[in-house]
């Protein structure tokens, strides 16, 4: 039976937390070689007392440097076997339109549709424009997920599969590639081989 799918953007289908570290280093607010996300925000906010510097990194990885941003390992080749099954994908991400002081004014929407279209996640007989859905608050983003009647939703946040308005009829799949921290009782994947096998598991179950 074919269902609905629907996927998170960022840190589940596009790995921006490398990032971090490299626009840290480019705006030239020192050394963060190797440090995680959660490092350089730690490293930043203790660095000016507040979180401006940290926002204006955030402004910058998801507005220009956004292209640099690489695809979980297979997680393309997992979304093609699903669109092969019939399965509907969607991918239905919360994102404001502008980041923080970012001078260039990038349009975060857009910067996200052309990292999509420049990836081969749509077009090339793979998901079409409508597939990709922006919400500019995690309410209204969990929203849509029940609009759009997902039956299994893939997200790296527990924020949104734990949400009061998630809906019931939909299964969560927390998306954890640093490994599972045990800490929650979601159905966890660390990889997207795994996420391939929970949610063949959970089809299978139907
Ligand atoms: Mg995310």
């Amino acid at each position: 039976m074919a269902v609905t799918i629907g996927v998170d953007l960022d840190n589940t289908l596009a790995c921006v937390d490398l990032l971090y570290a490299e626009v840290a280093e480019a705006l030239g607010l020192g050394k963060f070689r190797g440090m995680n996300k959660q490092e350089v925000k730690g490293a930043l906010v203790s660095q000016d007392g507040d979180e401006t510097l940290w926002q204006k990194v955030q402004g910058q990885v998801f507005g220009p440097w956004y292209q640099k941003a690489s695809v979980f390992p297979g997680a393309s080749e997992v979304i093609e076997g699903w669109l092969k099954l019939g399965h509907k994908v969607l991918i239905i991400s919360h994102k404001t339109r502008r980041g923080h002081f970012d001078e260039s004014q990038t349009d975060l929407h857009e910067a996200a549709r052309q990292w999509l279209k420049d990836r081969a996640l749509v077009g090339h007989g793979m998901l079409s424009a409508e597939d990709v859905i922006f919400r500019t608050s995690r309410d209204e983003k969990v929203k849509a997920i029940r609009q759009k009647d997902c039956e299994i939703f893939i997200d790296d946040l527990m924020e949104v599969l734990s949400h009061e308005q998630f809906p019931e009829t939909c299964r969560p799949v927390l998306f954890c590639p640093l490994g599972d921290s045990g800490t929650n009782n979601l159905t966890v994947a660390t990889s997207w081989s795994a996420v391939e096998k929970r949610v063949f598991d959970m089809l299978e179950k139907a």
